[in-house]
């Protein structure tokens, strides 16, 4: 089912600019990949106020993965939908698999990953990033209140769909060391199941230049 379709995952802590390079990504080549983001939708069902986003909501308050189970659910609903669509034969999974036991049912569902990508920061920087941190409560376009580069034209509003940009509860300093402790005990060992599962894993630091060309590469581009 997912066979002529090539995906590609990335990952890493919090604030680390995921979202960023994929910005990037999208100005360069946006209609030739989907992205596909379990965070996202877990947002909206949270807003929506649905019967999953209220067993996520605490989770994401607290800087804490949502467990498995539900997450996995809400994965391969997604990833039905954009194969149904048919439109895209290149995915790019934001932030998911992020656990071993996620690795493990994604592989038994039959979706096999080209690549693993890892965006990492160093700590102290993380931590600063995160208090820096604006997101569009709508379309999930994350934006910064210190940097002007990447500041909202019209305070408060979405540069993208004119939606409220606002802090996100889990990037107060606290909840950010929270994230990624969490990402450490929780996340890391998984890129070893990757590993052994014969899937390629490629780390990039942001801190370090050709930051954004390695990037494109590793997603093939
Ligand atoms: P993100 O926007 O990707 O940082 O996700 C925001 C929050 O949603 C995370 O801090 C988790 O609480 C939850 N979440 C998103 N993706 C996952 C995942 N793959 N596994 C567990 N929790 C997730």
């Amino acid at each position: 089912m997912y066979d002529d379709v090539r995906i590609y995952g990335v990952g890493g802590p919090a604030n680390a600019g995921k979202g960023t390079l994929l910005s990037l990504l999208e100005k360069a080549h946006g209609g030739e990949f989907v992205v596909i983001s379990v965070g996202n939708r877990l947002r909206k069902e949270v807003k929506e106020g649905t019967e999953l986003g209220l067993q996520a909501k605490t989770y994401m308050e607290n800087g804490k993965l949502v467990p498995d189970d539900i997450i996995n659910k809400v994965f391969l609903k997604i990833i039905d939908e954009v194969i149904k669509e048919g439109k895209c034969h290149k995915m790019i999974l934001d932030g998911y698999p992020r656990s071993p036991g996620q690795v493990v049912e994604m592989l038994k569902s039959g979706v096999y990953m080209e690549r693993m990508i890892e965006i990492t920061l160093p700590e102290d920087v993380l931590i600063k990033r995160g208090s820096d941190r604006v997101c569009c409560v709508d379309c999930g376009e994350t934006y910064t209140v210190e940097d002007l580069h990447k500041r909202t034209k019209k305070e408060g509003v979405c540069d993208k769909c004119g939606g409220n940009v606002v802090r996100r509860p889990d990037d107060a300093p606290e909840k950010v060391k929270v994230r990624l402790q969490s990402y450490l005990d929780d996340t890391y060992p998984m890129y070893d199941v990757l590993r052994k599962a014969g899937v390629e894993v490629v780390s990039i630091d942001r801190s370090e230049t050709g930051d954004v060309d390695r990037f494109f590469e590793a997603v093939d581009f």
